[in-house]
């Protein structure tokens, strides 16, 4: 099994007389920073002048300043801002203001693996990268857990790089669930083809597709809609809880029975080549390439795909469903 570390392994030793700016305070950003005070670190969240997060934090306690003036006053620059605004950040208003032996900080690799961000060669540069949501990394930590992290050092200017990324991993509470070492190759080619192919891509037109064979077939919307999407979360969660086994064991037979018959004729060979060609498209940085022209011309396909998906009539048999079962919160 790949190494694992845990809070022994590190300490905040390190953030001794050290100050954080973490940049951004949306999902990671607010949890990292709210996280890391908690642990009695030095922090302040370095946010762009009309943003609308600027109360938020104050309101909770802590510091902000403009992006510049965050990254002069720390010695280690946590980027939480999205993926898509990094670069212009990195170029405007961060690399000018790191210091000789400062760090520089990631949750996810694209920016630094594509070269989309050069950072001088005079600073740390590591990656933290939660595996969970913003808001489920500051209520496991409240809970006095922590979410599981990945890290990876892209480079070691003085030489204690990995030993800083363990103790940004021990303040924001992921070595008390454990953080495994990666590289930023790594992480960020199986982020990318875990959210396409399975996670949200392969997941959205598994159910689209049920779906639409039963509407099509003259079963009812609803119940279409309660088989297909509503209980891929009751499937999902003993998945989560216990693999496979717990998942197996929980369902009927019968339901086990037809998963071992008829899961490989819907996942087939041909399904596997294409995974093999999405991968491919990731690893040779063809989706990359896609995905930054995609944004420098504003989003015409994605935003097209998205008011696409909005008409779909799952959407609206979803919320009329969903507004029936109080218990669900939007
Ligand atoms: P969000 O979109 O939730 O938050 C972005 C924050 O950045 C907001 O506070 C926003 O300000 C601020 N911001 C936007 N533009 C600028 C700018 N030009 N200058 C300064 N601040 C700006 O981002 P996420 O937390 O989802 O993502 C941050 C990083 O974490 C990414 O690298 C992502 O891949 C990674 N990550 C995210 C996960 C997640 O759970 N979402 C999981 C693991 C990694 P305003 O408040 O004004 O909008
Ligand atoms: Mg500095
Ligand atoms: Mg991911």
């Amino acid at each position: 099994m790949s190494k694992m570390y845990y809070e022994k392994d590190s300490s905040l030793e390190l953030f001794k007389g050290k100050k954080v700016a973490v940049l951004g305070y949306g999902s990671q950003g607010h949890a990292h920073a709210l996280n890391l005070k908690d642990s009695g670190v030095d922090v302040v969240v370095g946010l762009h002048e009309k943003s609308k997060s600027r109360d938020k934090v104050k309101a909770d306690g802590l510091e902000v300043m403009n992006v510049e003036d965050a990254v002069k006053v720390s010695q280690v620059v946590m980027m939480l801002v999205p993926d898509t605004k990094q670069k212009e950040v990195f170029d405007e208003k961060v690399k000018d203001n790191l210091d000789e032996g400062d760090a520089l900080a990631f949750a996810h690799g694209f920016n630094i693996h594509f070269s989309q961000i050069v950072p001088p060669k005079n600073v740390d540069v590591f990656m933290v990268a939660p595996k969970g949501p913003g808001h489920l990394v500051r209520r496991v930590y409240q809970d006095g857990k922590g979410v599981p992290a990945l890290l990876a050092v892209h480079q070691d200017y003085t030489g204690k790089a990995k030993e800083l990324g363990l103790a940004y991993s021990y303040g924001i509470g992921a070595l008390r669930a454990g953080v495994l070492e990666t590289t930023f190759k790594e992480e960020t080619e199986t982020d990318l083809f875990g959210e396409q192919a399975v996670l949200c891509g392969g997941v959205t037109e598994l159910i689209k597709a049920g779906f639409e064979t039963l509407v099509n077939a003259g079963y009812q919307k609803e119940v279409a809609y309660f088989e297909c999407l509503h209980e891929m979360k009751l499937i999902v969660d003993l998945l989560y809880e216990g693999g496979f086994e717990k998942m197996r064991h929980s369902i009927s037979d019968t339901a086990e029975y037809g998963d071992y018959m008829v899961g490989r004729r819907i996942v087939t060979d041909k399904t596997r080549e294409e995974m093999k060609g999405v991968l491919t498209e990731i690893q040779t940085g063809a989706f990359a390439k896609d995905w930054i022209m995609e944004n420098k011309l504003n989003r015409p396909v994605f935003n097209s795909f998205k008011q696409r998906e909005l008409e779909h009539p799952i959407v609206e048999v979803g919320k009329e469903l969903r507004g029936m079962m109080s218990w669900i919160k939007e």
